[in-house]
């Protein structure tokens, strides 16, 4: 198998059929070289009935992989490069806002350079509002310092993986799988091209204002010690100032006999430092998660079923 495509699929059984469209146009020279494999990610839709469907009539070979329920895109992701056979291994999503025509510029800058490891295409024209693209910038270049790995901004998930990026990905034993994360930090030569987006085909995207919050302070946390650091150099820093009121009210006490004034003050600092405290708690407290969550060792999803388009089930 030449390239194979990995497809998570949420919820898209109206994306699904336009998807294969599209690829059986702009992919029908490496059709019979060319694998699709859909990770259904617990849809609750009619998404399975349709790749079902797809198995039973196809131009590539095809094969499902259903998850018990919904385990997030990166599980989906790496449920699917564990099934891949392709010596190059493409992710894309099933809205078809990443168009597989790009596909093939990808391959042949792969298969012309064999210094090449991956090629990532990012977004060119950015089509989302001006807060999103000022916190999603902002937040790749605090990943970017304080991981001291490349996070290109505007890059998704879209890219093109020789099979020794692939592998080198399946060896992060990690359950924690941020993506993102993991594609910058294992390295290879990786380049960049840019591509347009388009609009979703149908459906609505699975990814809110607070959902992706929370993703990224998840993907910071798993990439980055930093944080950590940050809450004790806050710590020390208020106890450098603590000391230094403490010795101005002494003196002021011993020199001027200044009766102790000031409980508005008072009432703030200690709110102040409590305010603090929680806050570093709270950093704290996510890495502490992270060690429970990798400790538990669960598996990072589970399969409810597989299919493939030769034994149609
Ligand atoms: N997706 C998934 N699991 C999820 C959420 C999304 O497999 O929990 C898939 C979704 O079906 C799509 C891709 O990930 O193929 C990107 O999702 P979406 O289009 O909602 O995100 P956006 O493009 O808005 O960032
Ligand atoms: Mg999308």
């Amino acid at each position: 198998m030449l390239l194979s495509l990995i497809v998570p699929c949420y919820n898209e059984e109206k994306n699904i059929r336009p998807f294969y469209e599209r690829c059986a146009d702009v992919l029908q020279e490496l059709s019979g070289q060319t694998e699709l494999v859909f990770i259904d990610d617990g849809s609750r839709d009619k998404t399975v009935d349709e790749l079902r469907a797809l198995c039973a009539n196809s131009a590539f070979f095809v094969r499902v992989v259903s998850l018990s329920r919904n385990f997030g895109k990166d599980a989906a992701i790496l449920a699917g490069m564990r099934v891949a056979q392709g010596e190059f291994c493409a992710i894309l999503d099933a809205d078809l806002q990443q168009d597989p025509a790009y596909l093939i510029p990808m391959l042949e800058t792969l298969q012309n350079d064999p210094l090449l490891d991956g090629v990532a295409a990012f977004q060119a024209r950015r089509k989302e509002g001006r807060v999103m693209r000022f916190f999603k910038d902002s937040f790749y270049r605090l990943m970017s310092r304080m991981t001291k790995t490349e996070f290109h901004s505007g890059a998704s998930d879209f890219r093109l993986l020789r099979r020794n990026v692939v592998d080198a990905v399946l060896s992060l034993p990690e359950k924690s799988r941020f993506s993102k994360g993991i594609f910058s930090w294992v390295g290879f030569h990786i380049t960049y091209m840019p591509y347009e987006v388009n609009e979703r085909k149908r459906g609505k995207s699975k990814w809110g204002f607070w959902r992706l919050l929370r993703y990224g302070i998840d993907g910071l946390v798993a990439f980055s010690d930093k944080p950590l650091i940050f809450s004790s150099v806050i710590g020390f820093l208020l106890f450098v100032i603590s000391i230094v009121m403490l010795l101005v009210v002494v003196i002021k006490t011993i020199l001027f006999g200044d009766p102790v004034a000031g409980f508005p003050t008072l009432a703030s600092l200690i709110l102040l430092g409590a305010g603090i405290q929680l806050f570093c708690l709270g950093i704290i407290g996510r890495y502490l998660a992270k060690v429970y969550e990798e400790t538990k060792n669960r598996p990072v999803y589970l399969v409810r079923e597989t299919f493939d388009s030769d034994n149609k089930k």
